[in-house]
């Protein structure tokens, strides 16, 4: 008989999983999603300006490939529609439980018992087993708000990049954005060309490079429908640039000048004041933070109605923003600070054998076996889990390589019961990072959502994308036990 599955999420990941049981003829899940829409990350984002900094072409499924992108880049209601379009051609919307939180995931030692409830504590809590629970909540669900004192005194209106208020028309406000990362960069040009000011507030300069954006025509979505093998030959050859050419810089190898020269250039390039361009140059290798990718943020940080600001903010008062130097009046604070990225599952509470919680396992920094399995936590498969997340390539390559293992592993499980990862295989796989990233850009001395607050990177893979695919690929067997072999 086919497992019974409970999957967490309907964005890029979960709904990579439903689909790939649905083709497998596996009708026996069900999609538990806390929002009212599909989409996650896609659902959540719809700031001004949000989008893609990969091509879609390649951000997208491999078993879907979209001939209808109308741009290189397209931005957020297009991505949203995309999976919008995916979960009713795979038929899998009506799987999809909205308005369902997962608040707890208890394993009984043959099954795991799923509480979920309402996301406003309404209504009555339903526990229900399944034999395999997969996680796909991502790794930047939660909005992580800035700890500054006298934020809950501001006047005016605050809300995180993430968490958009569409009815606040920000025409002729005085604005500030406080962060300066890919969120901030998309919005910051857009909120620039309505407000009466803006401020931006920037604690650290990010490495920033040219997004070559382009229109795909008439004439160039009726070559990628009708062209055969155009469309593939296209995606392939995005991925190869980014694991040929991108990945290299971050492992510090020979593109890691070029990728400097090639920013340095752009901010000379866009901005001609030398004191703002100062003020704009990092410290640190490029890479080591999420590198920036747009065309469009620089030049609105010359406009005379927006104001680079790089002191130390000290307090929010009810009229605006304090830092160290100054005050600044806003009527409107946009917090673009980012997500709680290494605080994964939260705040799920996940009880695995032995009665023994993920967060307390967790406690030093979170980890699995390829990002997917925890000793201890028998069918609980995570995607876009510890490890998993890139700073060079697509992230929907890497759920489909997870999506795969999964599938991989449902026969064994079906035969031998629940099965766990060896825990020497997750020791030896804990070695295996370590060293990799030894030899990675994100350890050079800078802050950012990868790593814990005592720098242990918990979130990005160091090798290729074409090496984690193939260790997803390899047959489960060796790495995993039945429950209670071992
Ligand atoms: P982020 O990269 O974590 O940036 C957060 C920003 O807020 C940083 O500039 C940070 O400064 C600043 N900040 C945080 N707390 C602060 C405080 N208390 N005071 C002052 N500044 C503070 O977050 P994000 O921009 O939302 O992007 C997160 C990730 O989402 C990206 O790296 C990317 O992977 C993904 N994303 C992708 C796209 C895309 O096009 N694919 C678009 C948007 C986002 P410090 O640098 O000093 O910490």
């Amino acid at each position: 008989m086919a497992p019974s599955v409970a999957i967490v999420g309907a964005g890029f990941g979960g709904l990579c999983m439903a689909i790939r049981l649905e083709r497998a003829g596996i009708r026996s899940y069900t999609v538990f999603e806390k929002a009212d829409d599909l989409g996650g990350t896609w659902r959540d984002n719809s700031y001004p300006g949000a989008g893609c900094d990969i091509p879609s072409h390649l951000y997208s499924y491999s078993f879907e490939r979209y001939a209808s992108w109308t741009r290189r880049y397209p931005e957020q209601p297009e991505i949203l529609g995309y999976l919008k379009h995916c979960a009713e051609k795979y038929d899998v919307t009506g799987k999809i439980r909205f308005r369902t939180e997962v608040r707890r995931a208890v394993f009984d030692g043959a099954k795991w018992q799923v509480t979920s409830a309402s996301p406003d504590g309404g209504g009555e809590a339903r526990t229900e087993a399944f034999d395999v629970v997969v996680m796909g909540v991502g790794q930047l669900n939660r909005p992580s708000l800035p700890d500054i004192p006298g934020m809950a005194e501001f006047e005016g209106v605050s809300f995180h990049s993430a968490r958009w208020n569409h009815g606040h028309d920000l025409t002729g406000r005085r604005v500030a954005v406080i962060g300066n990362g890919s969120s901030a960069a998309q919005l910051i040009p857009r909120v620039a060309e309505r407000a009466e000011h803006l401020y931006v507030f920037q604690r650290t300069p990010n490495w920033v490079i040219p997004k070559p954006d382009a229109a795909f025509g008439r004439p160039a979505r009726l070559a990628f429908r009708f062209v055969p093998g155009l469309q593939r030959a296209y995606r392939e050859w995005i991925f190869r640039y980014a694991e040929g050419a991108l990945y290299p810089a971050l492992a510090r190898g020979w593109s890691e000048g070029l990728l400097r020269r090639r920013a340095l250039r752009h901010l000379r390039d866009q901005v001609p004041d030398p004191g703002l361009r100062a003020r704009l140059t990092p410290g640190y290798p490029p890479g080591c933070k999420r590198v920036v990718i747009d065309s469009a943020f620089y030049p609105a940080l010359t406009r005379p109605n927006v104001s680079l600001v790089t002191d130390r903010i000290t307090r929010v008062t009810a009229k605006g923003v304090e830092t160290d130097e100054g005050s600044y009046e806003v009527g409107t604070i946009v917090c673009a600070t980012g997500f709680m990225s290494t605080e994964f599952l939260v705040p799920m509470e996940v009880v695995g054998l032995g009665g023994r919680s993920l967060r307390e396992r967790w406690k030093n920094g979170a980890e699995a076996y390829l990002g997917i399995s925890v000793p201890g936590f028998p069918n609980l498969f995570l995607l876009y889990g510890p490890n998993t997340n890139l700073g060079h390539n697509s992230i929907v390559f890497m759920i489909e390589c997870q999506v795969n293992h999964v599938m991989s592993c449902l026969p064994y499980l079906a035969g031998a019961g629940p099965i766990e990862v060896r825990p020497e295989v997750m020791a030896a796989w804990r070695r295996r990072l370590d060293a990799s990233m030894a030899g990675m850009v994100w350890g050079a001395g800078c802050r950012s959502w990868y790593k814990t607050a005592d720098g242990r990177v918990t979130n990005n893979w160091p090798g290729p994308a074409t090496l984690y695919r193939r260790l997803t690929a390899l047959p489960p067997r060796p790495a995993y036990r039945a429950v209670g072999s071992g």
